[in-house]
């Protein structure tokens, strides 16, 4: 079997809540192979977000080890992880995080751009998932120009335009009414199958987790 793209072995994260220590994640072991798309289950409360910026690299203060594409985040300095996120990683995110002073086509151009890509390369690629997602009429619109289902697309686009290995989406679709959610989804998955990468999506929405190659639940701290 090819090299995993993400490998998780005893997950730990506490935090200091009052006098409490709460440990959220107890010991998580997690592989997800090139190009699988994986449903992280839970219920509220449980741990998916903490386990999702874990192996995001966003945050340090987790135990245990955590490897994406062969490196190992603890060996790791803000250089480091700062250069596999950008090379390796996408983000979507319950709430779209766009930069609402830029449109469409560039909140897809932008993160190419950091990534080395030439302007004309980064507009066709953009231009590609827009309009793939629907928007060909909505390139030039500002995120508060755009429905919150839209916004959520360009979030996608932007997430994907790098191709990168491993997509996290963090209830990509939670903010959106059932039919939209289904159907952003729906295309977010068909895009991320294409092109190949790997995906790790948080939901509390069984249905839709369905459709994903496996699901993964979280409970006590630990992965079922
Ligand atoms: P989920 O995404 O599954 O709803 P979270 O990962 O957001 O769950 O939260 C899991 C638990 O960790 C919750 O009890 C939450 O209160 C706690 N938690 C998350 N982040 C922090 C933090 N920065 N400080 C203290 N407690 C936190
Ligand atoms: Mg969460």
């Amino acid at each position: 079997m090819s090299e995993p793209v993400l490998e998780t072995r005893g997950l730990t994260r506490s935090f200091v809540q009052g006098e409490a220590v709460i440990e959220v994640l107890r010991g998580v072991d997690l592989k997800i192979a090139p190009g699988e798309i994986v449903a992280l289950l839970g219920p509220s409360g449980s741990g998916k977000s903490t386990l999702l910026q874990a192996v995001g690299l966003l945050e340090g203060g987790f135990g245990g080890s955590i490897r994406i594409a062969g490196r190992e985040a603890a060996q790791l300095d803000d250089k480091g992880r700062t250069a596999v996120r950008r090379e390796h990683l996408g983000f979507v995110y319950q709430f779209h995080h766009l930069l609402p002073d830029f449109n469409a086509t560039e909140n897809v151009v932008l993160p190419q751009l950091v990534r080395g890509a030439t302007r004309e390369e980064a507009e066709a690629r953009a231009r590609d998932l827009l309009t793939a997602l629907g928007l060909a009429q909505r390139m030039t619109h500002k995120p508060s120009q755009l429905s919150g289902g839209e916004q959520q697309r360009v979030a996608v686009a932007r997430a994907l335009a790098n191709r990168p290995a491993l997509v996290l989406a963090d209830e990509p679709t939670g903010n959106l009414d059932e039919a939209t959610a289904d159907v952003v989804l729906a295309e977010f998955l068909q895009l991320v199958r294409n092109q190949g990468s790997a995906a790790l999506i948080a939901t509390h929405n069984e249905r839709l987790a369905a459709r994903m190659d496996r699901v993964v639940r979280l409970h006590d701290g630990l992965l079922e």
